[in-house]
């Protein structure tokens, strides 16, 4: 292996460190490795075993792979810091947490949460009447709550008051004055009393991609004038005492400690006055929020946080406890609605790159021919002209090839000579970049010149799949080759993906402590896979994707850790990816119909005599097992 490449190099480039809380790490051979359960650190498991392992199974990549561990072990951090702090706060009374299930919904994901939330009482949330019919049927736990967030119609209200008959905590969350009113007579009809939150517009403002959650202008929640309606209309209504729960949720990943710290000062103020007029609160809830540090920098920038986990919930209860016993009102159970702090870590992308785009891959014999152009014997002086100025022989370099351009489209130039220029002109600007002391030279093109020369490795993935955010919104999200880390990545690259879209790659990349334009990776050898990972991807990204292009739900691997089992884990479930027959099928074709047809044009070429008779069957059975299998590529 390299000599003066180590594992420290890896490490400073991909920050695996940095963005993986514990959970991430780059082995003594060069792969990356993981410790999924935060009780057992020095059980790892390799990722390149668990790709070998998958691919034995005959599994196509991409695939995505849930550690389940690592889902456990974030319920259990969150619920346990609480109670720590708690208990060091002397505070009294308790956490009683509920993930939202919108961050991720799928089924097994949300039965791990509630597993391993219920010696903590940890339930769920839901902000639209299917994930209310979710967790309905999945919180079973009657200590834990299920709040209700996002608008609600008569339906969404008496699933709820369904729940109370059940005699879940289920928290219907006010929105919108509105929403009150359609639910005092619907739950004296039914005879059902409803436990009510509210939800407060707050004056803090957030910072980051989510910082019109808060303010005058939020899409949620009531204004103090508001609430205090609210309040009027359930004394009249007789229902104050249904009244247990303020809410509030200033936008997603919080970047800034600040801005939480100032939102907890602001609700507890809140709360502790409604109190004091009677209200008969007994929950806060904070919202969620808690910040994930994608890019490692452990900073405000929006893919990043400034704190710690431990800081975040020291801020919650001590904020809260201070501003109660000043206020002389009980302390309130405390909520949070943390979902991207319990599930980003937990899924990743596995998926392997099926090819190389590069400017300079292509070559023409570039030797002198009779009577050619002279912009061809130009451009073949510089080829030669390794005394010159770089930033002269770049700048002559990029006159000549647009005076080509120009010649071309008048026909003077032939294809020929094109292909000779073009390829004297990649020759060039690569000679220039290689001779460049990075340290030592100004030179104000490098940097536009590290662009034009950067590969483009072709990923076998849908970005609008697997990573929405990053189109979205512009979301750092790392990408770590799972193996070879021991070896000094040679090749500078971006990531593209497999769709028909411009749009359809990743633009951001972690690069040491700085975000870059592209990333540094290892050179592709003939005949040898090259699988890269995409992290953090179990909040959100696992589930807002869409079929552009057709391009399906990934195959999904289950992994839990067994220190009994070789390599410390088992795959527990495999979960097939989308094929193209369904993904056909939600855009409205009848895939029976398709075959069929596809088979009446196959028959009468056979009948016409293209075709020979065996060959048709096999061209009409190839067919048909292609509608059966992956939307992604095979290789
Ligand atoms: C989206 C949302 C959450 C989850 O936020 P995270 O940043 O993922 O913790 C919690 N509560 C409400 C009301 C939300 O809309």
């Amino acid at each position: 292996m390299s000599q003066d490449w180590t594992i420290d190099d890896a490490e400073e480039l991909y920050g695996v460190n940095r963005w993986g809380a514990g959970y991430f790490s780059i082995g003594a051979n060069g792969n990356i490795q993981i410790a999924p359960n935060h009780r057992l650190p020095d059980v790892t498991i390799d990722m390149q075993e668990v790709v070998e392992e998958i691919l034995a199974e005959g599994i196509q990549l991409p695939a995505v792979i849930r550690f389940h561990d690592i889902l456990r072990s974030q319920v259990e951090i969150l619920n346990e810091t609480f109670a720590q702090t708690i208990a060091e706060a002397e505070y009294k009374a308790r956490y009683v947490g509920v993930f939202p299930i919108k961050v991720n919904q799928m089924r097994e994901v949300v039965e791990e949460i509630i597993d391993a939330g219920e010696p903590y009482d940890y339930g769920l949330e839901a902000g639209s009447k299917p994930e209310l019919m979710a967790v309905l049927a999945y919180n079973e736990n009657p200590n834990a709550l299920t709040v209700l967030n996002g608008y609600k119609d008569e339906d969404y209200l008496t699933l709820a008051l369904l729940g109370r008959q059940l005699r879940r905590k289920i928290i219907i969350v006010i929105e919108k004055f509105s929403e009150l009113e359609m639910l005092i007579p619907l739950s004296k009809k039914l005879g059902v009393e409803p436990i009510i939150g509210l939800r407060s517009k707050m004056m803090v403002r957030s910072t980051g991609k989510w910082a019109s959650s808060s303010g005058d202008r939020a899409k949620f929640g009531l204004s103090i004038t508001e609430i205090l309606n609210v309040i009027d209309l359930l004394k009249k209504e007789d229902m104050l005492h249904c009244a247990k729960l303020l809410h509030f949720h200033i936008g997603s990943q919080m970047s800034d400690i600040r801005k939480v710290k100032e939102a907890v000062a602001e609700g507890a103020r809140l709360y502790a006055k409604l109190v004091q007029l009677g209200v008969p609160l007994e929950y806060l809830d904070i919202g969620g929020g808690l910040g994930i540090d994608y890019d490692g920098t452990s900073s405000t920038t929006d893919s990043s946080r400034n704190y710690s986990t431990e800081e975040y919930v020291a801020d919650v209860v001590y904020g809260v406890k201070q501003v109660c016993d000043l206020e002389q009102v009980p302390h309130p159970n405390l909520v949070s609605e943390s979902g991207r702090a319990i599930t980003a870590h937990h899924s990743c992308v596995v998926t392997n790159i099926v090819g190389e785009i590069k400017n300079t891959g292509a070559k023409f014999d570039i030797s002198p021919a009779e009577g050619e152009h002279i912009l061809v014997s130009n451009m073949r002086e510089l080829v030669n002209g390794h005394d010159m100025h770089p930033q002269e022989r770049y700048n002559d370099a990029a006159s000549f090839k647009q005076s080509a351009y120009e010649a071309f489209k008048l026909g003077i130039l032939s294809l020929e000579e094109m292909a000779k220029l073009d390829t004297m002109y990649w020759q060039i600007l690569s000679d220039i970049h290689d001779s460049l002391d990075r340290e030592n030279f100004v030179f104000q093109e490098l940097e536009e010149l590290e662009d034009m020369l950067a590969s483009q490795y072709l990923c076998n993935f849908s970005i609008f799949q697997s990573a929405a955010d990053t189109w979205a919104i512009g979301q750092v999200l790392p990408v770590v080759p799972i193996s070879r880390l021991n070896e000094k990545p040679e090749v500078r690259c971006s990531i593209v993906d497999i769709t028909c879209d411009s749009d359809g790659k990743l633009g951001k990349y972690i690069e040491g402590t700085e975000i870059s334009d592209n990333i540094p990776m290892h050179s592709l050898r003939k005949g040898e896979q090259y699988h890269v990972g995409l992290f953090l991807t179990g909040a959100y990204q696992d589930v807002m994707g869409d079929m552009h292009n057709l391009f399906g739900r990934l195959t999904e691997v289950h992994i839990y850790c067994h220190d009994d089992e070789p390599g410390d884990f088992y795959i527990e479930e495999i979960v097939h990816g989308t094929t193209a027959e369904k993904v056909l099928e939600t855009m409205q074709y009848n895939t029976d119909f398709m075959a069929k047809t596809v088979k009446k044009f196959i028959d009468r070429e056979v009948r016409k005599g293209n075709i020979a008779p065996r060959e048709g069957v096999r061209w009409t059975d190839y067919y048909e097992k292609c509608l059966a299998d992956t939307t992604y590529l095979k290789v």
